[in-house]
């Protein structure tokens, strides 16, 4: 069958969860192909910015965060600073279809994700942990700060061919950032906003920038 999925996604230049959305079936849901597209980045671990494999915060803890939002009825689900789960996407997923909330933090969005069957693994990898290690040695006294190499994440935005449009954004946050620092990225309005008449927008950054100019929420009311 044709794959006729419209895609747009960007992360660190990687076009992999650009083709795996791509590859979700002609006529299937975008929320589907925005779940698998943004797992593949989730799951390599050479990626240090995103899923397993992250940048820890300045404790050595990879806390994660991601959010989603489907077009048709407005749907969002978000997960922020979640700890030992490689695919925040897939549990933000599971709070915006199983829950009736919107957002859950910490400790509870790692124990809902438990419930739902997502399994606890150590999510620092030892390249992640050399490069901790190493920030520690030389900076221990600095601020967290962005630079080029210490921050990113994926944002990935489809149109199906139901005209239906979905966003995800899934991140590790700003490497060596305050234990609990939330970006943008799993803020729906911040890192991600749909609007399925209108359009899609998804941010990557400093997410203190982005947050504080409601960037996604502004770029889709321009549309
Ligand atoms: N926006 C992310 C954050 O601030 C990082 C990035 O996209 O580079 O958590």
């Amino acid at each position: 069958q044709a794959k006729r999925n419209l895609t747009m996604g960007f992360d660190t230049g990687h076009q992999i969860p650009v083709q795996a959305g791509l590859e979700i079936e002609s006529g299937g849901s975008s929320l589907d192909a925005v779940e698998k597209g943004i797992n593949v980045t989730e799951n390599d671990k050479e990626n240090t910015s995103v899923g397993i494999g992250g940048l820890p915060n300045s404790e050595g803890i990879v806390q994660l965060d991601a959010c989603i939002m489907h077009g048709p009825g407005h749907k969002a689900g978000s997960v922020m600073g979640i700890e030992k789960i490689r695919n925040p996407i897939s549990v933000a997923r599971k709070v915006m279809e199983h829950t009736p909330h919107v957002q859950l933090v910490g400790k509870g969005a790692q124990e809902f994700a438990i419930s739902q069957g997502f399994k606890e693994e150590d999510l620092l990898t030892e390249k992640s942990k050399l490069k901790w290690l190493e920030w520690k040695k030389n900076n221990q006294k600095k601020k967290p700060e962005g630079t080029i190499d210490n921050h990113d994440t994926i944002a990935l935005l489809i149109l199906d061919e139901n005209g239906d449009l979905t966003g995800g954004c899934s991140t590790s946050g700003l490497a060596f950032k305050l234990p609990g620092r939330v970006g943008d990225s799993p803020i729906i309005g911040g890192g991600l906003y749909v609007d399925n008449e209108i359009g899609a927008a998804g941010a990557t950054g400093i997410g203190e920038n982005v947050l504080r100019h409601c960037c996604s929420f502004m770029i889709v009311e321009f549309m």
